[in-house]
């Protein structure tokens, strides 16, 4: 605060959380390279564990080994909480050990998981198989889906937990879908989810295309905040991690199973993630911006079937949940080609600047094809109804000077 100010997150990136008197002046933290902790008594050792362990809920008022925790993964989880406005965050070893902790912390057997569809390959795996081993199943509704149609499976999802001796354990959504860019109405979620009844299950939502700067969900009525904090929030391709933000009483539980697990993200990478937030909103400003130029080149061009690009949406219904819930369209779309696979191939290897890989979020352009790669398992059937044909490439754009990308995508569309 200075005065009746509250710093923006852009500015508190540079120094919150993290007082350099207690590590010998230096103006950046140090890596904390320790696998544990001396306590300065065995009272206050007692104390900490009791932090641990959960006889005092909320974490453990100072650090004990680093399967729990470490400085700077401290100082991440506070600057991470900042952009969501959240009470608190967790960060993990990737964005995976984040959403596999979460629900196996939040499910029990019985228990009945809603989601919006599709979800990134991984995390609908995970539901569907590994949970379904321990007696926990799932409904699921289309991304696009009205308040009706959500009210209606939320409430199918009620009835068969109940037969099941189980509850409506969580709400969970992906927005936008991955490779569809469909927008999940999170207001309608949450005001269905309030019209139940009972004791109201959590939502929590993967943030990871939009997040932190284009849309946050914790406004929206979301209760959890899922990151890959590999993509945009770490943004150089250089790491893998994960975090959740939210409140204290949903992330209670997931920390005290990160503590049991070891989940949590390493020192070194925390630090890394220090770095990247420090340039976050400069890096996700320029990659969106860039994207809304190349988008503006591709839309009119003869070899172009179509844009998948939040910036130029033609459904009324996706448009207004836009302009509800974000702030940006983020640089990450999808290119129809006209023609198939082939021409789709061409495309990609003719790409000089642009690197043909999957993943996204980085300071550099990538460039993959869904259909032969991420959802290379996913069966024809399911593939048809996402909308993931054999002319789909997805796109994430980067920082680059955006006429070099536009040149480049010119010259891989006329090698088509
Ligand atoms: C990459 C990704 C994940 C998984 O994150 P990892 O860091 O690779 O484990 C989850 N959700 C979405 C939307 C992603 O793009």
């Amino acid at each position: 605060m200075i005065g009746d100010r509250a710093l923006r997150p852009a500015t508190l990136m540079m120094g919150y959380g993290y007082d350099p008197v207690l590590s010998e002046g230096a103006l950046k933290p140090p890596i904390f390279l320790t696998s544990t902790f001396a306590f300065p008594s065995a009272a206050e050792g007692k104390r900490f564990f009791e932090g641990i362990t959960g006889k005092r809920p909320g974490g453990a008022d100072g650090l004990v080994y680093s399967r729990f925790n470490g400085p700077n993964q401290e100082i991440l989880e506070d600057r991470l909480a900042l952009w969501d406005g959240a009470e608190e965050a967790l960060v993990f070893s990737s964005g995976m050990s984040a959403i596999a902790t979460l629900l196996l912390a939040l499910c029990d057997k019985g228990d009945v998981i809603v989601h919006s569809g599709p979800l990134y390959a991984a995390t609908e795996g995970f539901i569907a198989r590994t949970l379904a081993r321990f007696g926990v199943t799932y409904l699921d509704f289309p991304a696009g889906a009205d308040r009706a149609e959500i009210a209606a499976v939320l409430a199918r999802g009620q009835a068969m937990a109940s037969a099941q001796g189980g509850k409506l354990a969580l709400i969970y959504l992906e927005s936008p879908a991955n490779p569809t860019n469909a927008l999940v109405d999170i207001e309608a979620v949450a005001a269905a989810r309030d019209a139940l009844g009972g004791e109201p299950a959590p939502i929590a939502i993967d943030n990871t295309f939009l997040g932190p700067l284009w849309q946050q969900p914790l406004h929206h009525g979301a209760d959890v905040v899922i990151y890959s904090l590999t993509k945009y929030a770490g943004g150089h391709s250089d790491l893998v991690a994960g975090g959740l933000s939210g409140a204290k009483r949903w992330l209670d539980p997931v920390r005290m199973l990160r503590n049991t697990m070891g989940t949590i993200c390493d020192p070194n990478t925390a630090w890394m993630l220090l770095r990247s937030l420090e340039t976050v909103e400069l890096r996700m400003t320029r990659s969106g911006e860039n994207a809304a130029k190349v988008c503006a080149y591709l839309r009119d061009h003869p070899k172009v079937a179509g844009l998948g690009y939040l910036g130029m949406i033609a459904d009324p219904r996706q448009q207004d949940i836009f302009a509800r819930h974000c702030t940006g369209a983020g640089s990450t779309f999808s290119l129809f080609i006209k023609g198939g696979e082939t021409e789709s191939f061409r495309f990609l290897d003719a790409l000089k600047v642009a690197k043909l890989a999957v993943s996204l979020g980085g300071t550099e352009t990538l460039a993959s094809h869904p259909a032969a790669m991420t959802h290379l398992s996913v069966p024809d059937a399911r593939k048809a109804q996402l909308g993931i044909t054999d002319n789909l490439v997805r796109i994430s754009v980067g920082i680059e000077d955006p006429d070099d990308l536009i040149a480049d995508f010119e010259q891989a569309l006329a090698a088509v």
